[in-house]
């Protein structure tokens, strides 16, 4: 049965994220027609208005633009290349948490040094390539003790990843020490395993883990249910949601998403790892209702390039085909 398209897309493609590595995006979807090098000049609509809420922090590298979104919660935001991915720092008294470490084009270690003299845990929302790049640098990482997490420990060869320093994915100057020609993901190895439920306790903050699988295999979120805030990584955010790339897993998605509704009550404010860096709690319940929306096909799509993508308010799905 052709399910009629009861609307058109038009996708800012600066409105995507991040990407399966080993995929190759041009292959994805039509929702990814026109990354990278083909792309329509995408940085045109920054600096997104969303991001002027928010104190920006001067600092000495300048591929990094960096906001203190909450006490002690700093945003990093790489708006110079197309995922616009956001790491966060999170202070506690004792330590603080990096919950992911950006893209490797520039050197973030330094510029974390800046903002707290803790001891560092880096903790990734999961293991695509524009989560991992700077966790080389630094020696406490933990991650989930799945293969597809034990698996990206090995990092990624340039010729896994120059595509996305190329052509119009990149816009920004880069740090003088970059060089697109040798980029990688540079391996690096978890020196601890977190499971659901842990609490990491930053001294004055403590921070539970939630397994979190759909996007892919290894992602988790992060809830401080004192201060009401949901570290999402790219299980939600007001872009394209990617449950249909290599690891993703639609149902296991759509059942993460109603777990996550059901803390809304508990939450406030969503940190989301592309474009903008915070959003309202409420996104949660709505994403439930579109993954289930579009598992009871009841929700209209736009076919894409191998995927289908249904648009919602404020968010998008790209998901496998649904099944006829
Ligand atoms: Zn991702």
């Amino acid at each position: 049965m052709k399910i009629k398209i009861l609307f058109a897309v038009v996708l800012s493609p600066g409105l995507l994220a991040c990407t399966e590595q080993s995929a190759s995006p041009s292959k994805q979807s039509a929702a990814v027609e026109g990354r990278g090098a083909d792309t329509a000049k995408w940085w045109e609509s920054l600096p997104r208005a969303e991001w002027s809420a928010y104190e920006r922090v001067a600092q000495d590298i300048d591929w990094f633009e960096i906001y203190q979104v909450f006490p002690n919660v700093y945003a990093i935001y790489e708006p110079g290349q197309f995922e616009e991915v956001i790491s966060f720092l999170i202070i506690g008294d004792d330590k603080a948490l990096l919950f992911d470490t950006g893209l490797g084009i520039a050197k973030l270690q330094p510029v974390i040094a800046r903002l707290t003299d803790h001891e560092i845990i880096v903790l990734n929302s999961h293991g695509h390539y524009d989560h991992i790049g700077g966790n080389h640098e630094f020696a406490d990482i933990a991650g989930v003790e799945v293969p597809y997490a034990i698996n990206r420990t090995k990092g990624a060869s340039n010729d896994k990843v120059a595509e996305y320093v190329s052509g119009d994915w990149l816009w920004k100057e880069t740090p003088a020490d970059f060089d697109a020609a040798t980029y990688d993901i540079k391996p690096y190895e978890l020196t601890n395993f977190v499971k659901d439920g842990d609490i990491i306790d930053l001294g004055g903050r403590r921070l539970e883990v939630l397994l979190t699988p759909g996007h892919s295999p290894d992602s988790i979120c992060l809830l401080d249910r004192e201060e009401r805030q949901l570290f999402t990584g790219d299980t939600f955010y007001l872009a394209p949601l990617y449950a249909h790339l290599e690891g993703s897993d639609f149902d296991q998605y759509k059942t993460t998403m109603e777990r996550l509704a059901a803390l809304t009550p508990e939450i406030d404010h969503l940190m989301t790892s592309h474009n903008v860096p915070v959003a309202d709690a409420a996104y949660l319940g709505k994403a439930a209702s579109a993954f289930e929306a579009i598992s009871t096909k009841s929700a209209a799509y736009q076919k894409t390039d191998g995927a289908y993508e249904y648009q919602f308010d404020g968010f998008s799905v790209i998901a496998p085909k649904p099944g006829d």
